[in-house]
């Protein structure tokens, strides 16, 4: 594991950004092994795992036993998978339409409990990519924002596949802008931008990010096999 290049190249983004405060860390780990994930959980600036998959999550958090790090949703989420999704994560990051919210919001209620959300946008304009788009976002907010057993914490997005570095400063720029826009609207603090994988998370921290979430620089390659 790359961790001490990462932390550095973790602090270097914040110094260009002038930025003193956290930035959360974590660990995508998708396709990788519980030992694997073990070794990443012992490393103390580890914050959270990430995970994309209802059914690979639920497999492995079985065999992983008690975690010290909270494990998080990042990958689009079907109706039909939300109630094992609501028992298995203590994060959902990819909230994307009303409907979802709503049946998320009525299984914490029958499980007791309140599951902290983000909404996911697709700033990239990208069709393969999930997130709300920007223009039905702000619905999609006032949604969330009735609902009692979801705590929205902020927003999420996943930056465009392109090499220009401008166009991805802009996807997050516009994240950021939509999170300014949600909290005067709502007075919430939503205080977490989740933006910035292994390719661009220090564009995205020089756009604001608090929240990065590294797979391939921290374990390596994936092998989809
Ligand atoms: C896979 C994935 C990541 C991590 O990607 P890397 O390029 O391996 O760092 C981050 N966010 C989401 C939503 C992902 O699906």
């Amino acid at each position: 594991m790359n961790a001490e290049e990462i932390l550095e190249r973790i602090e270097n983004a914040k110094a260009k950004a002038g930025r003193t405060d956290r930035i959360y860390f974590a660990a995508v780990s998708k396709t990788r092994t519980v030992e694997e994930m073990k070794e990443a959980e012992s490393i103390q600036w580890v914050d959270f795992f990430g995970e994309n998959r209802v059914q690979e999550a639920e497999a492995k958090r079985k065999a992983f036993g008690e975690s010290r790090i909270p494990w998080r949703l990042i990958g689009h989420l079907q109706a039909n998978k939300a109630r094992k999704a609501a028992e298995l994560f203590d994060h959902i990051d990819s909230l994307d339409s009303p409907d979802l919210a709503q049946r998320l919001n009525r299984i914490a209620g029958e499980l007791g409990k309140v599951i902290p959300v983000l909404i996911e946008v697709n700033t990239s304009g990208e069709a393969s990519k999930s997130g709300v788009d920007p223009e039905n976002f702000l619905p999609l907010l006032d949604a969330v924002r009735g609902l009692g057993n979801l705590r929205l914490d902020g927003l999420m997005t996943v930056g465009p596949i392109t090499e220009d570095e401008r166009e991805i400063r802009r996807s997050f720029a516009q994240l950021r802008g939509l999170a300014e826009n949600a909290r005067e609207r709502t007075g919430l603090s939503l205080p977490v931008l989740s933006m910035g994988m292994s390719g661009d998370f220090e564009l995205a921290i020089l756009e604001g990010s608090t929240l990065i979430r590294i797979g391939t620089l921290l374990f390596g390659p994936r092998n989809y096999a």
